[in-house]
Formats: C-alpha cells, structure tokens, sequence
C-alpha cells in the first residue's frame, strides 16, 4: 500500500479547503491512497465505520473534488484497513444503511456567529472542542462517533451513549458535540447538564411549579447532552421523568448524547426500559490511552501552554500516569508550576523526583513536615501536635502523620512522639485514614499532592 500519491494529496488539499477542520481531520485525513485505475480510486480507512461514513456521507464530494483536478469522471471506494477493531460487540456501529445525507460542507462559521455562539453554549468549557481532543486507537471510534452526530443529529446513532473509566475524557467529547453543532448550526439549542443538576431541577420544579420551568428547560431542547448519567442509580423518581424527557426528545427527532462510566446493563438499579433506550443508538466506548496517545496529550498541552518539553520528559510523564488523563494533566501542570516556582530546568532529572505517587520523594525531616502542614492548614504546631480533637486539627494531624511516614523513615512509634507522645496505632489509624480518602476524597488527595510539593520544593532548595 502506498501511503502518499500526487493525485490524492492535491485532493485532499481542495477538501481541507472546503471541509470543516473536525471533518477533515476525521474522515478525510486518515483515509490512505491505495490505487488509481481507470477512474477508480480506491483509499484505505482505519475501520469499517469510517469506510461506511465516507461512503454514505462524502463519496460524492470526495469524487467532485478529484474530478477538478484530474479533469475526468472518478469513482471512489472505500476499503478497510481492518476488520479486528470493528467493535463487533456493538452492533449498530457498522451499519449506517438508512443514512441518506447529502454529502456535506461545513464551513466553519466565523465572525456575527459567534455571539450567538457564545450565548448559546455558555454551559459548554470553552477548552471542549475537537481540536483539543487527540485521537488514539483508544477514542476512535467514540471520537468518530461524535463528530457523526453532530454533522448528522437524531438519526441513526440516537442516543449516543459514551462510556468508559473516569478522566478520560468522556465530558470533553460530548461537549466538543455541542461547540461543533452550534458552529454548525448558530441556532441549535444544546443543554449540557450533569446528572444531578437533571435530578435536582426535576425536584426544585416539581415544588415550584409543577414542572412547567423543568419541561421548558428540557424538552425544547435540540441536543441534550447528559453527563454521568450512572448516578440515575436508585432514582426511582427522576428514572421515570428521565424516561419521558428521552422519549419527548427522540420523537421529536432531537439528539441525545450520554456519557456514564459504565455501559448501561452495568448500571446497578436502573430500569429495564430504560437500559433499553440507552441502547438503541450506538454505545461507544473510550479506553485508557496507550503511551504513544498519552505523549500526544501531553504534547499537545504543551503546544498550548506554548511550552516546549523535551521528549524524553514527555515520555517519563505519560510512563507514569497510565490510567485517567486528568491525572496525567496533572501531573504536566505540577511540572511546570515545580520548575517555574524552583529554577529549576524542565529536565527528567529534576521533575522525576517530585513525580513520584508514593513519596515525597525525598527525605525530609519531621520539622518541616509539621511546620508545612501547620501552616497549610492554618493551625499552629503546638496544636497540631496536641491532643485537640476539633475537626481541622485532627485531620490536618492525620494529614501530618501520613506525610512524615511517607517522607521520613521514622518508625511509627517515633512519629507517635513528633505529634506529642500518640500512640502507635493512633499513626497507624491515621494513616490507613488518610489513604482511603485519597482514593475517595479528591479534596484531601489534592491537598495532600500540595503540601508535598511544598516539601519537595523546600528539600530542593536546600541542596
Ligand atoms: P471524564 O468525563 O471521562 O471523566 P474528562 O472529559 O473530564 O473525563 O477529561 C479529563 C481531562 O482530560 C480533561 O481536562 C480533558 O480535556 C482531558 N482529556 C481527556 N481526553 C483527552 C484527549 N483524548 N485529548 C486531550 N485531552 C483529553
Ligand atoms: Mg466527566
């Protein structure tokens, strides 16, 4: 298979001209030249979905363009890298046969748009967008997905139903959906909203005004983009009025998107009927990102940050951090914070140490520890190390016996008597405490990440 040929480069150069950014990137882009012959061209596609795309939504406009340049009739097929990444497990992914869209050119809307734009989307993060979003063999699919259904809203793929762990960009994808669509569409009404903010204006409406503001709200929307939609577990009530505003919105021939940290048959205590609805469009789901996509985040960060890091420190972060892109995120920005606030140069030497989850990296001693969380916390030392049980003290003196086992290698018993004479199991309590709240408390694990950072820059200052 060639990659490059003269021909198909100079027509993807009159596409890009013509074609939105987010489509050309998506379908065009990827799409290889694999021959030419009597007319024919044949390109190669990642994936049967894209194969499928191209050839109901961009055949004809793929075709015009290369007959501009080639100065005859051309005809083109679509053939599929491969078949193994097809998601056979989501069934509605392969087929788009009853989509009879015209090819279409989006430009993207500039100038008097964007007040209306502005106006409309103000649920939307301003830095949700497709072209902030990198594409891995971990998103494709989910990533294609979207940009499907904001070119083509309430058809096939209704609902679209995103799923995956958390961090990894599930809120980012769906609200890029709703930048794109009103740049597409300056009048298309979308929502965004959470879960609960679904949840609690279905109650503060029921009381107020027997749902007139909720319907409003809802129902006369032309895309509603609901995010965790997991936490519907056990909500009897707001289940059943999500069940009507879904089915109102679907009849009405308007797009849903979802997204949910798992696929609806996983969502303990959610109704039959609605699991079913979740399914009937395409569930598509997102991965953990493979190192390769997690250097291109990073990287891309970077660019924006207008940053320029050397590789081999992009590669030692995203080595780190494999799981959840928030993390990886990040990480990246204490990097930078560490090397501007230190002096120090932007170099896998001298970030490594303050990178690493499980320490502080380097030994510090009990002092400081008491003296870096008194001060962060706001309560003095003395009684930090007291036997003071109001509330702020004991979890700061919880905080700071889990720091100064993390950073020193004193015993438990001896960090017992650096917080005035506790017992052993008194530490040892505390530090199983601080550990559970790390996983379950992104307050204390982000205040932890601080004050460990503060450690750090101070031991580095001192070398
Ligand atoms: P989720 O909703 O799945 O928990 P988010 O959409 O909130 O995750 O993503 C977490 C962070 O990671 C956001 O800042 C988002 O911009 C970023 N992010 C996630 N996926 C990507 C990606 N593929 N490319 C660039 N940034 C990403
Ligand atoms: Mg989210």
């Amino acid at each position: 298979m060639q990659a490059a040929n003269p021909i198909w480069a100079e027509v993807q150069q009159l596409l890009q001209k013509n074609l939105s950014k987010p489509s050309f990137e998506t379908w065009i882009r990827p799409a290889k030249f694999n021959c030419f012959e009597n007319g024919l061209l044949t390109l190669i596609t990642p994936n049967n979905f894209t194969s499928d795309w191209l050839r109901k939504n961009y055949s004809e406009t793929i075709e015009k363009a290369a007959e501009e340049i080639c100065g005859h009739n051309v005809k083109v097929v679509f053939k599929s890298e491969t078949n193994i990444n097809d998601n056979s497990n989501t069934p509605n992914s392969v087929s788009l046969q009853n989509i009879n869209s015209q090819p279409k050119t989006f430009l993207t809307s500039q100038g008097n748009n964007l007040i209306n734009r502005s106006k409309k989307s103000h649920s939307l993060n301003t830095r949700y967008v497709f072209k902030r979003f990198v594409v891995g063999p971990n998103s494709r699919m989910a990533h294609a997905a979207a940009l499907a259904v904001a070119e083509s809203p309430g058809r096939e793929f209704n609902p679209l139903f995103i799923c995956g762990g958390v961090g990894l960009g599930k809120t980012h994808l769906m609200q890029a959906v709703g930048h794109y669509r009103v740049e597409i569409d300056s009048d298309a009404k979308v929502l965004y909203v959470s879960t609960e903010t679904f949840s609690s204006d279905l109650i503060q409406s029921i009381r107020k005004d027997g749902m007139h503001a909720f319907k409003n709200k809802y129902r006369s929307v032309d895309l509603l983009l609901i995010d965790d939609i997991q936490f519907l577990e056990g909500k009897e009530y707001t289940q059943e009025e999500f069940f009507n505003t879904f089915n109102a919105l679907y009849e009405a021939g308007k797009q849903i998107v979802i997204a949910s940290d798992r696929p609806p048959s996983q969502i303990p205590k959610l109704q039959e009927r609605l699991i079913s609805r979740f399914s009937m469009g395409l569930i598509a789901d997102i991965q953990p990102p493979d190192i390769e996509t997690r250097m291109a985040i990073l990287q891309k960060k970077a660019e924006q940050e207008r940053m320029n890091l050397p590789r081999d420190l992009i590669q030692f972060i995203a080595g780190r951090f494999s799981s959840n892109i928030r993390e990886l995120e990040g990480a990246f920005t204490r990097a930078v914070a560490f090397a501007s606030i230190t002096g120090l140069p932007m170099t896998v030497q001298s970030i490594a140490p303050m990178l690493d989850p499980n320490s502080v990296g380097v030994v510090v001693t009990p002092k400081q520890v008491i003296k870096k969380v008194s001060d962060f916390f706001e309560v003095s030392a003395e009684e930090l190390v007291s036997s003071s049980r109001r509330k702020p003290v004991s979890q700061a003196r919880q905080i700071g016996m889990y720091l100064m086992r993390q950073g020193t290698d004193l015993s438990l018993p001896k960090i017992g008597d650096e917080f005035g004479g506790k017992d052993h199991t008194t530490v040892m309590y505390a530090i199983d405490q601080v550990e559970k709240k790390l996983s379950s408390d992104p307050n204390v694990a982000s205040q932890v990440q601080k004050i460990k950072d503060l450690l750090q820059i101070d031991s580095r200052k001192n070398l």
